[in-house]
């Protein structure tokens, strides 16, 4: 029996998996604060779903869906993304949900490409998408919402690029420009890129070889050939940030490929990560997907954040790891007398919301420290056969990095020790 999970997955055990929780938590936390209401869709859905969103061209359709027949012989796949799913259940409920409807997720998405750090193939994802909006506000709302939850985690060293590509009425014109001006040095550029210039014009920007030579460099950028209501819109977003203190650079080769994607992209990236993984996410405008998918035309705006590559790289910017470690309390209690008091010590904490463990046998002190340690325990309550004679516990704190012999412990009566820990901030000690 192979005791490995499968290739590009992970177990999350403690304590990154406290981590993690601490990120969902605060990612549940921010949307809530900016009035997004918390949806989840299926974790797989019909194949032409995503196959349709993708896009022919797309890396994500050519090679990285997790593609399966079920046992009735249709097709499914495991979501790479979100956004297709939750417009497809607006565009299903639309009637019974708010206009505009605000959503957000936090969950697994899955792709199959090749596995290295800060890459897997289920990985986690907060997003959300604002639907039925086309107005430069909402553009806003998202990406400062994402700024914010980004900054909230520590993120310093947090580099925000924005940009605009564009409609379906000054696009087209641009992609002709460009292919013109790319065109006759097609010779020049390496076979990746050439696939890009005659599939998918607008990502010879992305092209890992050429997309930072002189010759690409040099192009013309779509931000310079907005037509005027794409102009107006992405002044009213640019403004609207700096109004509410977001920085951010404009980078004019900041780029989607898909036709339905419209107008604002942004990315957030971080210094903290090497180069190729160093963006923790992005998103955009996506104002023809809804139509792509066979309903009315739907504005939308949206942002996934890689919540993997976030806990990535918290540690190495110095940011404290989110999460409570482990239990308030540890009851440590020595001897049959001691295990009764101890016990009902146990279930007052937890009736009070004080987060409390003990051990599940009678053992020494010492290995009883260790467990408490072992469970991430702010702090041990010890009762021994003296504590119950006086009704007392012997309150000590377990923080990390203490030297022997220095530990601080306060006898403190039975009956006080909840409105003890209800009076601590155990969550700081640790
Ligand atoms: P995307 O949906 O491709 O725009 O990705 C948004 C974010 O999700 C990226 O910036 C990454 O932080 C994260 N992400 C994408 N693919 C992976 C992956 N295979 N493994 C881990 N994180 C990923």
């Amino acid at each position: 029996m192979e005791l490995q999970p499968p290739r590009g997955t992970a177990d999350l055990l403690p304590p990154a998996s406290d981590a993690m929780l601490g990120l969902y938590e605060a990612a549940h936390r921010s949307a809530r604060l900016f009035g997004f209401r918390y949806v989840e869709t299926p974790t797989f859905e019909h194949t032409e779903l995503f196959a349709r969103t993708s896009g022919e061209t797309s890396d994500v359709v050519t090679k990285e869906m997790y593609t399966f027949e079920d046992k009735g012989g249709r097709s499914l796949t495991l979501r790479p993304e979100q956004t297709a799913s939750i417009v497809r259940a607006y565009l299903e409920n639309a009637h019974d949900l708010p206009n505009p409807f605000k959503a957000y997720h936090v969950s697994q998405q899955f792709r199959h490409g090749r596995p290295q750090a800060g890459r897997l193939r289920e990985f986690r994802q907060f997003g959300v998408e604002t639907i039925g909006v086309a107005a430069p506000g909402a553009d806003v709302e998202v990406i400062a919402l994402g700024d914010r939850f980004l900054r909230g985690r520590g993120l310093d060293d947090l580099e925000l690029q924005v940009n605009s590509i564009g409609d379906a009425e000054c696009r087209p014109a641009y992609r002709e420009k460009l292919i013109a001006y790319l065109e006759p040095h097609a010779a020049e550029l390496d076979e990746d890129c050439r696939t890009r210039l005659r599939t998918n014009p607008l990502r010879v920007f992305d092209c890992k070889v050429d997309g930072k030579t002189p010759l690409v460099l040099g192009a013309p950028m779509i931000s310079d050939n907005l037509c005027q209501a794409c102009a107006e819109h992405f002044a009213a977003v640019r403004n609207g940030l700096d109004a509410d203190g977001v920085a951010f650079e404009h980078d004019p080769r900041l780029v989607r490929g898909l036709d339905y994607y419209t107008r604002t992209t942004f990315e957030f990236a971080s210094g903290a990560l090497s180069q190729a993984q160093s963006a923790l996410g992005g998103g955009g405008r996506y104002d023809g997907l809804a139509e792509v998918l066979g309903g009315p035309a739907t504005p939308g705006v949206g942002f996934a954040l890689g919540l993997d590559r976030i806990l990535l790289a918290m540690p190495a910017t110095g940011a404290r790891t989110p999460g409570g470690a482990g239990v308030a309390c540890f009851v440590v209690a020595l001897g049959a007398e001691a295990t009764t008091v101890g016990t009902r010590l146990l279930k007052d904490l937890r009736e009070a919301g004080i987060p409390a463990a003990s051990a599940f046998e009678d053992r020494p002190l010492k290995a009883q420290l260790r467990m408490a340690d072992r469970a991430g325990a702010a702090y041990v309550a010890i009762v021994g056969e003296r504590e119950v004679e006086a009704g007392t516990a012997q309150l000590r704190r377990l923080a990390s990095g203490e030297r022997e012999g220095e530990q601080e412990q306060e006898e403190v009566p039975l009956d006080d020790v909840v409105n003890w820990f209800s009076r601590t901030d155990w969550a700081a000690e640790r």
